[in-house]
């Protein structure tokens, strides 16, 4: 019997998409932590993956029956400058499965040694932002939002060299698939319209199969594309994420947020927030991330012009119209996703006036994004919870001015005051993986070989909607606010 049940399609583009490469053996493999919910769902049976073989598989020591192990070629525009071979240097694709709800999924090994993308790196990954990334994209899941998963962490049993010697690990990782805007852009660079040509037929396929039979199946991939990541970056301001290296080649073509790097949570609100070390001048600070995804998009759609027609200018056009659907399907995800978050139901005029004047004076007064709609939650059920809002602004009368609005706004929805908090609840997460307690985590296992943290944090954040008496300091803000909170690339 074959431990996972591959069906690998990816490998049937054309030789130039890929190279084939197995994962390097690691000294001494040890499980981390599994995600055994997730391993079933893959139709693994996640007591074989706990096991010596699959650990082992896990950590690129075997390869198992049925994959067909390749490093993707990409390229990518990284903070504007555009790279033309970029590439799986440090991650291994084992193939794919279909899923138990009928979802083609890959499985990637990160960590997993060097391959012929690997330029200077070592093909390795550290402990630290492996379980980072670990924690990050399964509460991202959990919130509700496009994510890759994380299956596994293995440590590796050997050290990696980054500006100390850190304890090595590898990541299995879950993804719709890992065809990102550089993938395209890899192939258009270098005039290879038919590598493009199978790459749309690919994703189109695996992504947007209703596309495929649309009149004009190349624009109708591009519409797609626009609509899950104008729909993607709404769901990230919704709850305050900070990808913080949204180049290219970290754009999933599938919708997904993926690579999860320096990115980070805002504490208190202002769209200017960056937390990479390396964004200097904050091209991906939060209030970008539209922008940049228009951007992004605009160099997917530009690999995509040879295909959209077989005149440059009718192809430019459909491409302007296709990224023209951006802004009204941002704004609708993103003004539609904070009235929900206010409580409202309907939308009326003077809701954007009404969510953007909270913004504003919650970014003038360093208001904790996800505490101050939290404890909104309470407010709307009780007027005397406005108490704990207030206490969230430097000058408390600002949300009090507000707040007078607000109410009238919500009375005019006529809902029961214990209907709106549960269905506020719904939306606006109690807990989030805030920065000092993902430190913390990181900082237990690296230093003393502590998984403790990780796994009392992971349990709270799988139920980000739920309050959780137990684990109230989780919710907690950091001291001051946490805006000179940094982050280092998770390389
Ligand atoms: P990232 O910053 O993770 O999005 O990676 C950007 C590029 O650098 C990709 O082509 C990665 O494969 C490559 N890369 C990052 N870290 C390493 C490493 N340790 N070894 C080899 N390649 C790497
Ligand atoms: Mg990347």
């Amino acid at each position: 019997m074959t431990a996972i049940p591959f069906d690998n399609s990816y490998v049937r583009l054309p030789d130039r998409c890929f190279a084939r490469r197995a994962p390097t053996p690691v000294a001494a493999p040890r499980l981390i932590h599994l995600n055994r919910a997730l391993a079933a769902n893959l139709g693994i049976d996640p007591d074989w993956l706990a096991g010596p073989d699959g650990v082992a598989m896990l950590a690129g020591n075997s390869v198992p029956e049925g994959a067909a192990p390749i490093a993707t070629a990409y390229a990518g525009h990284q903070f504007g400058n555009f790279v033309p071979q970029l590439g799986d240097g440090r991650a291994v694709l084992l193939g794919e499965v279909v899923d138990r709800d009928g979802r083609r999924r890959d499985i990637q090994l990160k960590g997993a040694g060097q391959t012929p993308f690997s330029r200077r790196g070592d093909g390795r990954a550290a402990l630290g932002p492996v379980l980072r990334e670990y924690l990050v994209s399964e509460a991202m899941a959990a919130l509700g939002i496009p994510t890759t998963r994380a299956l596994a962490a293995v440590a590796t049993g050997e050290r990696v060299v980054r500006e100390t010697r850190l304890p090595g690990a590898v990541l299995a990782r879950v993804a719709a698939s890992h065809i990102r805007v550089g993938t395209f852009q890899y192939f258009a660079a270098r005039g290879d319209t038919e590598a493009v040509r199978a790459l749309a037929d690919h994703a189109l396929a695996r992504h947007y199969p209703e596309a495929s039979s649309a009149g004009h199946p190349y624009r109708a991939l591009l519409d797609g594309v626009v609509a899950r990541q104008a729909d993607l970056v709404a769901a990230w301001l919704l709850v305050g994420f900070v990808h913080g290296v949204m180049n290219t080649d970290n754009m999933s073509v599938a919708g997904e947020t993926i690579d999860y790097g320096p990115c980070a949570f805002l504490d208190a609100y202002d769209p200017r927030t960056r937390f990479s070390s390396i964004d200097a001048h904050g091209r991906y600070a939060y209030g970008q991330q539209p922008g940049i995804a228009l951007w992004n998009l605009t160099r997917l759609a530009e690999t995509l012009l040879p295909l959209l027609a077989d005149d440059e200018a009718a192809a430019v056009e459909a491409a302007e119209a296709a990224l023209g659907g951006f802004g009204p399907r941002f704004e609708a995800a993103y003004h539609g996703g904070l009235a929900r978050k206010l409580g409202l139901s309907g939308d009326r005029d003077g809701d954007t006036a009404l969510t953007d004047d909270l913004l504003e004076r919650m970014a003038a007064n360093r208001a904790d994004f996800t505490l101050t709609f939290r404890r909104l939650c309470d407010a709307a059920e009780r007027p005397e919870a406005d108490a704990g809002v207030r206490d969230l602004f430097v000058d408390p009368t600002a949300y009090d001015a507000w707040a007078v609005r607000w109410r009238g706004r919500l009375a005019a929805e006529g809902r029961a005051p214990a209907a709106t908090a549960t269905a506020m609840r719904a939306v606006n997460p109690a807990f989030i993986p805030r920065n000092h307690n993902v430190e913390a985590m990181v900082a237990a296992a690296v230093e003393h070989d502590d998984f403790g943290p990780f796994e009392e944090l992971s349990a709270v954040l799988a139920r980000p909607y739920d309050d959780q008496p137990a684990h109230a300091r989780y919710a907690d803000a950091p001291e001051g606010g946490g805006a000179d909170y940094r982050t280092f690339c998770g390389t």
